[in-house]
């Protein structure tokens, strides 16, 4: 049962619940076809003034068909988690995570860190797992804000926190190597839930916590 039909039958939460191993999570992409995308490439380049046949250009395109199909398409992993047996309450923040994504507009990376904070439920979650669900949704065509409301929603559906925060720092290749050549501009966008959300004092530690060490 794959993790998109558990939440529709509305039992992701339960099994969450069942046991320290999760399920398997996958992003669930179109399989891209290298082929089309080597030709559309070689089209690009000739599109573009480059002769797609020279020597130096011969295998660009099926690198960057396979770098973008990578680029795309993020690594299964198990959502592992565990009973919050102390009733731990306060806030848990994994700061600077890495995030690299593909900007829709202009199919450039964006780059940075994300800092993710929760406040426990009933649950905990193996923190290396964090790095991964940044990942699941970031390995796509994005865009910074969605990204950021994404990684909240889903730890909110899966983890059942009593609130969660997202805050994700990003420089975009679009902004620094064209446009406004704002080199090392950063976009900061945030995304929370719960107490996090609702409660001041709560949502200033937050911030407090993930945003001190902004450059
Ligand atoms: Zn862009």
């Amino acid at each position: 049962m794959s993790v998109s039909e558990l939440e529709h039958s509305g039992q992701a939460g339960r099994l969450a619940v069942a046991g320290r191993r999760g399920p398997r999570v996958a992003g669930e992409r179109a399989e891209p076809d290298l082929a089309a995308a080597e030709r559309a490439v070689a089209d690009l380049l000739l599109a573009l003034g480059k002769d797609p046949d020279s020597e130096h250009l011969a295998d660009t395109p099926r690198r960057v068909a396979s770098s973008y199909a990578e680029l795309l398409r993020p690594r299964e992993f198990e959502l592992t988690t565990f009973g919050n047996d102390e009733g731990y309450d306060e806030l848990v923040v994994a700061r600077d995570i890495p995030v690299q994504s593909l900007c829709e507009h202009h199919l450039l990376p964006f780059r940075g860190v994300a800092h993710i904070g929760y406040l426990p439920g009933e649950r905990i979650l193996g923190l290396s797992k964090l790095a991964r669900v940044i990942e699941l949704f970031a390995r796509d065509l994005q865009v910074q804000e969605r990204l950021t409301k994404q990684v909240a929603d889903w730890l909110q559906q899966r983890l059942a926190p009593n609130g969660v925060g997202v805050v994700i720092e990003a420089e975009h290749l679009c902004m620094s190597l064209r446009g406004v050549r704002a080199q090392g501009a950063l976009t900061v966008t945030s995304a929370l839930h719960g107490a996090l959300r609702e409660d001041a004092a709560s949502r200033e530690e937050f911030f407090a916590l993930t945003l001190r060490h902004t450059r």
